[in-house]
């Protein structure tokens, strides 16, 4: 699992995550809600070190991750952008044993073997060998998932992985992420999709100015929110 304890993360003088502490417990998952410019991404990108907090640790599976090194840490948590970032040149199956090979170190026929199978359980066997221009944005999107998946991170962190979606595929992604969550997957998922929070979440943290301003249950968080702030955000999105 992940504790962040009391994480502080600024660009510049700009602070922009201020004071965050949360646990998400080994295969739970983690909804993080909160309007544009809250922090949300800035957060994601402090529990990975993609940018260096300013303050505070987090821990996974107990370890700070301030001691481990940044090419580990990025193995051992997966992330999901918005933005798929494939190589437009390469087949799906060789954007996901690309990593294995470079990254990991495996050798190809390993990588290949553990692609195959990353591919499967994301429900792209079959479009193995499509490059990118030739998926659609849902079927990419399930590229870069099993991409991450193929690592065989602890903790999996998604940043509006279905918001750049057409409407019509963003369920398949969304179901797709639901059942990792069903099968164990420790996740952070931030997302404004209000009714995957609600159904999949097992904690819904609300950020706001930086802040966590509200943490509970998708049931505390959506049917009796407490704060002014959480029912003005939940006001202007449900
Ligand atoms: P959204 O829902 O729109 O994705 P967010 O909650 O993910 O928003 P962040 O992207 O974390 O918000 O941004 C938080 C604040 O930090 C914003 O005010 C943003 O303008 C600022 N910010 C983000 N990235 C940078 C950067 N690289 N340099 C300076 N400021 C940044
Ligand atoms: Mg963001």
């Amino acid at each position: 699992g992940l504790e962040l304890v009391g994480l502080s993360m600024a660009y510049g003088s700009f602070d922009v995550v201020r004071n965050v502490s949360f646990t998400v417990r080994p295969g739970t998952t983690t909804c993080v809600i909160g309007p544009s410019g809250s922090g949300k991404s800035t957060l994601l990108r402090g529990i990975n070190r993609l940018h260096e907090p300013k303050g505070g640790e987090v821990l996974l599976a107990g370890e700070k991750t301030s001691a481990v090194r940044p090419e580990t840490l990025r193995q051992r948590i997966g992330l999901v952008f918005q933005h798929f970032n494939l190589f437009p040149d390469h087949t799906a199956l060789d954007n996901v044993a690309l990593a294995l090979w470079k990254v990991k170190g495996m050798s190809r026929s390993a990588a290949r073997a553990r692609a195959e199978q990353a591919l499967t359980e994301v429900g792209l066997s079959e479009r193995a060998d499509h490059r990118p221009r030739d998926l659609s944005g849902g079927q990419q999107q399930r590229v870069a998932i099993a991409r991450a998946l193929a690592m065989e991170p602890e903790v999996m962190l998604f940043d509006e992985a279905t918001s750049a979606l057409d409407p019509e595929l963003v369920k398949g992604v969304l179901n797709l992420m639901a059942g990792l969550g069903r099968r164990g997957m420790t996740m952070v998922v931030v997302t404004h999709e209000m009714g995957f929070a609600r159904k999949a979440a097992d904690q819904v943290i609300f950020m706001d100015e930086g802040e966590v301003v509200e943490a509970g249950t998708p049931e505390a968080i959506f049917d009796q929110p407490q704060s002014a702030r959480l029912q003005r955000f939940l006001s202007e999105v449900l």
